[in-house]
């Protein structure tokens, strides 16, 4: 397989042999590859007759919750106690879609005071930071939804036909491609998609649910988003939106409301990075996308505490959210060279 070793393979499935309480832990704010990839490999190991249960550091949007096995996800915010006795008592721990304990906050500790259980990290951001006995980590793959499906096709093809692994798993692929529209461009990903259509995935169904089904409260909030709130640097390249929390709660915010919203800048002629601001309590959430060569995850990690792929990153400020601004434009003449 182009992403995994033949070792990496045998490690896993003997370590799966072996296993018998697994814990599938993703990050926090899980996206459709997170909780799309822990499901696909949550009803793969059901099938394989373990216990295994998916924890999530926190809340994710409304429009993941047809996913099949969304019930039996545990949030760790919500219920802690139970999520750390799953944690403690798990002999095998999948890391799925992030590849630092900070990503997945408080989860951490309870992740590090269990030394006996075998960790297997599965993932597709650059640099792991963590260390685990198994470690399948590839950036060029589109999706960790596609690295487990390459994954799992190697120890049981007939399992992975299962309509809930495939749904799962082809939901992680199409949410972080955009559709298909970017980090996509090798064969391996239409020939993982071609196998999950032919286990009966129904596309228009899965795009329905995730991209048909926002509030009116939502589309509103994009149409103010982009028409009071965009700047536009021509200079840089670049163009931002920000959203103060008084302006989300005009609009009835609910968890998942801008999805998406980052990427819109992007399609004007000669903007190729692009920055949503969304004040929190707190804190100022970012999320960086570029296009071509201009790394945002670097944007990111040098100056907003976070990281994540060259073209679509995530990060945190400190500041209220018109210093963040302002330090973000005061950053971007360094970038001059890249974005002119
Ligand atoms: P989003 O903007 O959708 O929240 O995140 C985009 C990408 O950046 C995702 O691949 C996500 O894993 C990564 N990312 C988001 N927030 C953070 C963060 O705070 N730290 C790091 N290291 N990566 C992040
Ligand atoms: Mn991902």
């Amino acid at each position: 397989m182009e992403y995994i070793s033949n070792t990496l393979i045998e490690k896993t499935k003997s370590a799966l042999e072996a296993a018998t309480d697994i814990v599938i832990l993703t990050h926090m704010n899980p996206d459709g590859d997170a909780l799309g990839s822990s499901l696909g490999l949550y009803h793969f190991l059901k099938l394989s007759g373990k216990n295994v249960t998916v924890i999530s550091p926190n809340s994710y949007p409304d429009f993941l919750h047809w996913l099949p096995g969304d019930d039996e996800v545990v949030e760790f915010d919500k219920k802690s106690k139970k999520a750390t006795r799953f944690i403690s008592q798990a002999d095998t721990i999948f890391l799925l879609d992030f590849n630092e304990l900070k990503r997945i906050g408080k989860v951490g500790e309870v992740v590090l005071e269990n030394k006996k259980a075998t960790k297997i990290l599965v993932d597709h951001h650059p640099n792991p930071v963590e260390k685990c006995q198994i470690e399948i980590s590839d950036i060029r793959v589109s999706s960790t939804a596609e690295l487990v499906f390459h994954l799992l096709s190697s120890i049981d093809k007939t399992k992975v036909s299962d309509l809930a692994v495939s749904e799962c798993l082809f939901t992680g692929i199409l949410t972080d491609t955009g559709c298909f529209s970017f980090n996509s461009s090798r064969p391996s990903t239409y020939e993982a998609v071609a196998t999950l259509l032919k286990a009966g995935v129904n596309k228009d169904k899965i795009y329905d649910n995730l991209y048909n089904n926002f509030s009116a409260d939502r589309m509103k909030l994009l149409g103010f988003s982009l028409d009071s709130k965009m700047k536009v640097i021509k200079e840089y390249k670049t163009a931002y939106v920000s959203l103060s929390r008084e302006e989300m709660e005009k609009y009835n915010f609910s968890v998942g409301d801008s999805e998406g919203f980052v990427n819109f800048p992007l399609s004007i002629k000669g903007i190729i990075f692009s920055v949503l601001f969304l004040e929190k309590k707190g804190h100022v959430k970012l999320s960086l996308r570029s296009k071509g060569d201009f790394p945002a995850n670097e944007v990111a990690k040098k100056y907003f505490n976070g990281g994540g792929h060259k073209n679509a990153a995530g990060g945190e400020s400190k500041l209220s959210l018109s210093d963040t601004i302002e330090r973000f434009e005061s950053i971007l003449p360094e970038y001059s060279q890249l974005l002119k």
